[in-house]
């Protein structure tokens, strides 16, 4: 097989392709468009010994300075398909959604066509695919069933149980998620849309959402939330380099210039620190790192 394959690019910036707007280049950058070619990708790599990452919006992903070693894929067109399944006079909607379809697709939709209980996933940057991984707003509790392409490339359809989703988590393989089927209860199409907006305007008086960041950079501990801890250690405003705790919501780590994936990491090991000195309390990333230097988170 050679190497690299068609549409295969060399040294992408991933800056561009991360909410933070941080992180050096992907040795290997591809956007495959089918789930052929995926495969076709996948065992092309993994023939060369080539390792594999994936992004999707890059919204919960910080990327390291020297960037990623290897193949990094993102799912393409093909990858964006919503289609629901059922008639409308079912008790539940059941939608296909390609893995790649933004989020925010899903809720409009849901506001169309009276989909209910999507408030929660009101205003969530990404996409579909890194939503299910990361378990953002529970939307787990929709899903019934997903396909996943594994390293080899080998195609696997997987149950909810088989997920165990939990708080921010998901028991997924390594693989590629390529499309989900989700089943949603019925809301009148008025109300489904109400309830949105609303929650839409709550999320954007509480969140800092004009700087680039990747959302809550550390899970809430049980019971507690970090972003409190944050604050009541009197972090709000702490800056190493171009990386700084918002002053509007302590746990979201903000890009105010230039930031490197350094001066967050470093950011992120000092917040750790004075939440352990001021109340015993470790906390955990929430944000995926990708790349070498992350011993200490
Ligand atoms: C302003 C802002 C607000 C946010 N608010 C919230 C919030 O309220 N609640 C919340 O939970 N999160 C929040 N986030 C974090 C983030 O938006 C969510 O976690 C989002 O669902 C991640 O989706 P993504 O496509 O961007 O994932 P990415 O960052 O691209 O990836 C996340 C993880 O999923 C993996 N992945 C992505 N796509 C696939 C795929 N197709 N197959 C297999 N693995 C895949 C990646 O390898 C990575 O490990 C926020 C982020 C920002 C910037």
């Amino acid at each position: 097989m050679s190497w690299p394959p068609t549409g295969v690019r060399r040294a992408e910036s991933l800056a561009n392709h991360t909410s933070f707007r941080i992180g050096g280049p992907a040795e290997w950058f591809a956007e495959p468009s089918t789930v052929e070619d995926l495969i076709a990708l996948l065992r092309s790599a993994a023939h060369r010994d080539t390792p594999v990452s994936v992004i999707g919006g890059g919204t919960n992903s910080l990327v390291a300075d020297r960037g990623i070693h290897g193949l990094v894929l993102r799912l393409g067109r093909g990858f964006r398909m919503v289609e629901p399944l059922s008639d409308a006079q079912d008790d539940h909607a059941r939608v296909r959604c390609g893995a790649a379809v933004v989020t925010q697709r899903l809720v409009s939709l849901a506001c169309q066509h009276g989909w209910g209980d999507l408030e929660a996933l009101a205003g969530l940057p990404g996409q579909v695919g890194g939503a299910v991984v990361m378990n953002a707003q529970n939307i787990g509790q929709f899903v019934e069933r997903l396909t996943l392409v594994s390293l080899g490339g080998d195609v696997e359809q997987l149950t909810s149980a088989q997920m165990q989703f939990a708080y921010r988590y998901t028991a997924l393989k390594p693989g590629i998620i390529t499309d989900v089927m989700f089943r949603f209860p019925r809301a009148p199409v008025g109300v489904s849309a109400d309830r949105i907006h609303q929650a839409l305007c709550r999320r954007n008086d509480s969140q800092e959402t004009r700087l680039p960041s990747a959302g809550c950079a550390f899970k809430n501990p049980p019971g507690t939330s970090a972003g409190r801890l944050i604050d009541q250690a009197g972090l709000k405003g702490t800056r190493i380099g171009d990386a700084r705790v918002s002053g509007r919501h302590a746990n979201f780590i903000v890009n105010v210039g230039q930031a490197t994936c350094d001066d967050v990491v470093s950011l992120m090991e000092h917040i750790q620190r004075r939440v352990v000195q001021r109340f015993g309390v470790r906390l955990e990333p929430e944000v995926r790192l990708f790349g070498e230097r992350w011993d200490h988170v």
